[in-house]
């Protein structure tokens, strides 16, 4: 794809839109459909004659906006323009897109280090219509070739780094894989963003996010993003599937993406730093059995993470020798991180994995996948690191 502007310079432009007013931001059109001058004007655009907006369940101008932000975002390096689509939650992304992609009774490969709610949603969910998951460690890529030979795959999941454990899986060797198998490949993308990955010049087919997390990056809504190449077979399904189901974002959610994006790479890069400042001088600390954080040289993925990723993310987890005790104790110790069941947003957060956001997760699949009950998880902030480091001190010094 050209590469006109440098990333960072495409975050912060807003991308031009139909604007009589020239409103010099992004105008916010809270409108649920769109009018004709005629009805011959009307047919024209609803038979694709003209191209044209007609109700703000299929599109939107507001989120077309963003959607070409996106796509230009991830695009970079890819040999193909592709095409983003806002959905209203990084869920519906990942729903929409599977229920888009899968066939009848077709089953999907993945790893058991996923966000919580989408192991929930392919255990729970997909598995009533008739879609079992395989759950498998995606550094043993004979397994994987194994399984896709003697199952029905329609869809490979990956996640990387994962949550929240923070194990890396390799893109482009996945990716090569699954290519040679005819397997769709899905990479959730949440935690790198565009700026530090871009899985779609490595191979894989459909990149989703929770936009929820760094892409909007206050905290202040709700929503998600499909992107992938437009000459797919499948992605006028993903569009009809959207639209259908009714997983489209709105005006006003992306709005705040758009307001969000400007800051995304000021924002990475100081959380990135800040994150490992913070793993650095918590590596080897006595109540600490083991940092995860994909920067440090002694992490067991350390050297995917350098291959892919051009800075390591600004979450880590850190297990307590003491197991659950320790945790909690060091969580209620916090004086300026705050508890709160989200990531990405400019200040540090920390969350308790076992007892929420992998509450509903199978206690085998948690175990394996070192999802301990001794597991804090922090996403760091923009906050002064000293601030941060001494806070996180002192926690650790009162936690039993
Ligand atoms: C939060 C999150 C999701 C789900 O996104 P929502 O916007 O909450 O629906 C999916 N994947 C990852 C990695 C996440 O962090």
């Amino acid at each position: 794809m050209k590469r006109k502007y440098h990333q960072h310079t495409i975050c912060v432009q807003d991308a031009t839109i139909d604007n009589n007013f020239k409103s010099h931001t992004l105008p916010i059109y809270s409108t649920s459909s769109f009018d004709y001058n005629s009805i011959e004007d009307a047919i024209d655009v609803f038979t694709g004659q003209r191209e044209g907006y007609v109700y703000s369940r299929y599109s939107n101008p507001t989120l077309r906006v963003v959607e070409k932000k996106l796509a230009h975002l991830e695009g970079i390096g890819a040999s193909y323009e592709p095409e983003a689509l806002l959905t209203s939650s990084g869920m519906s992304a990942i729903s929409t897109l599977l229920a888009a992609v899968l066939k009848p009774g077709q089953k999907i490969l993945t790893q058991g280090n996923l966000y919580g709610g989408t192991t929930e949603l392919l255990k729970k969910q997909f598995h009533k219509f008739g879609h079992d998951t395989i759950m498998l460690n995606f550094n043993n890529l004979d397994k994987i070739a194994s399984s896709i030979q003697s199952n029905n795959i329609g869809a490979i999941i990956i996640e990387t780094p994962a949550n929240p454990t923070l194990n890396c899986v390799d893109i482009a060797a996945v990716a090569q894989l699954a290519r040679t198998h005819q397997c769709t490949t899905i990479i959730d993308n949440t935690f790198a963003t565009p700026l530090l990955q871009q899985p779609l010049a490595l191979g894989i087919d459909f990149v989703i996010h929770s936009t929820t997390k760094y892409i909007n990056g206050h905290g202040n809504g709700i929503a998600g993003v499909i992107i992938g190449n437009p000459e797919h077979p499948s992605w006028p399904m993903i569009w009809d599937t959207r639209k259908l189901m009714g997983t489209t974002s709105n005006p006003w959610d992306a709005w705040l993406i758009n307001n969000g994006i400007k800051t995304l790479a000021l924002r990475m890069e100081k959380q990135c730093n800040n994150a490992f400042f913070l793993a650095k001088n918590l590596d080897q600390h006595l109540k600490i059995n083991k940092v995860n954080y994909p920067g440090l040289q002694d992490f067991e993925d350390h050297s995917i993470a350098k291959k892919q990723m051009s800075h390591y993310g600004a979450m880590l987890s850190i297990d307590f020798k003491s197991g659950q005790k320790g945790a909690l104790s060091f969580i209620n110790h916090l004086e300026l991180c705050t508890i709160a069941p989200t990531l990405g947003d400019v200040d540090t957060m920390v969350l308790h994995p076992a007892t929420s956001s992998h509450l509903k997760v199978d206690p085998k699949i948690c175990e394996e996948y070192g999802i301990t009950s001794g597991l804090v998880r922090i996403s760091v902030g923009i906050e002064n690191e000293n601030d941060l480091l001494n806070d996180v001190m002192q926690a650790l010094e009162k936690s039993s």
